[in-house]
């Protein structure tokens, strides 16, 4: 080998040592930056994390977290307060359909039983008048209202309607009949109240017009104790529209057209 021959080999190697040299490095330099997707992100996360979570930060935060959340929270709010209302809506509503079957304690009486009770009612009104009304029951007991002895009532909102004992000497089927048949008119009336209020316009018009013209009394209203308001107008009127039809007539004929013809669909009861 000669001189020259030497040299060009050690040139050669030492090339080939820069080029292998600078392969090495290249491939070191892609494996540091390849992606290497796991560990990444979450180390970072973790230093974004303990940076951030130092103690100036949550002292500051807060702050800006106040100011700028009343701007940001009222679009919310409607939509909170419309659920409200809709939970609310459902709840006023405490009554069953019909009490036609919820009568109960007329045994206690000694002039009726439940069922004869059931019975009277079914032959005698619409039981589209029992509508709304949860319960009938007889109480065996005087009822008053504030040291005023009365012989039922019904509660309005829960649709409850009572019967009370009253003096024995006078306690008999038909007083009894006709109080429950009173406070059955007050059960129609919250009725037309509330599915037919044009009906209660008129019927308000009847009571204010009678008020005006009948000043004396036996004219114009059936007792003395429907001239109270239109309520008890109204149940007294019921009441003699059933059981006393001739008084209605004589009474009120346009109360008693009224009775006719929009509470019981034309029909009549035996005079
Ligand atoms: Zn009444």
């Amino acid at each position: 080998m000669t001189k020259q021959q030497k040299i060009i080999i050690a040139l050669l190697s030492v090339v080939a040592v820069v080029v292998l040299a600078g392969l090495g490095c290249a491939a070191v330099y892609l494996l540091i930056l390849s992606p290497a997707p796991g560990p990444a992100p979450t180390t970072a996360a973790v230093v974004q994390q303990s940076s951030s979570t130092p103690l100036p930060v949550p002292s500051s935060t807060p702050i800006p977290a106040a100011t700028t959340a009343p701007t940001e929270t009222p679009p919310p709010t409607p939509t909170a307060t419309q659920v409200v209302v809709e939970t609310v809506l459902p709840m006023p509503t405490p009554t069953r359909a019909n009490c036609i079957d919820d009568i109960t304690n007329f045994g206690d009486s000694g002039v009726i039983t439940d069922e004869q009770v059931q019975q009277y009612l079914r032959d005698t009104i619409p039981l589209s008048h029992l509508d709304h009304c949860r319960g009938i029951e007889y109480v065996a007991r005087r009822g008053a209202v504030h040291t005023t002895p009365i012989a039922g009532n019904i509660i309005p909102v829960y649709r409850e309607i009572y019967v009370y004992a009253i003096d024995p000497e006078v306690q008999g089927v038909e007083n009894l009949l006709d109080t429950l048949i009173h406070e059955i008119g007050h059960n129609v009336n919250y009725n037309i109240r509330r599915d037919n209020f044009d009906l209660d316009v008129q019927w308000a018009e009847l009571h204010k017009q009678s008020k005006k013209t009948f000043t004396d009394a036996g004219l114009g209203f059936v007792s003395d104790y429907a001239r109270t308001d239109k309520f008890e107008d109204f149940a007294e009127s019921y009441l003699a529209y059933i059981h006393y039809p001739d008084i209605l007539e004589f009474a009120n004929v346009d109360k008693y057209e009224f009775m006719r013809q929009e509470i019981f669909k034309g029909r009549q009861y035996p005079r």
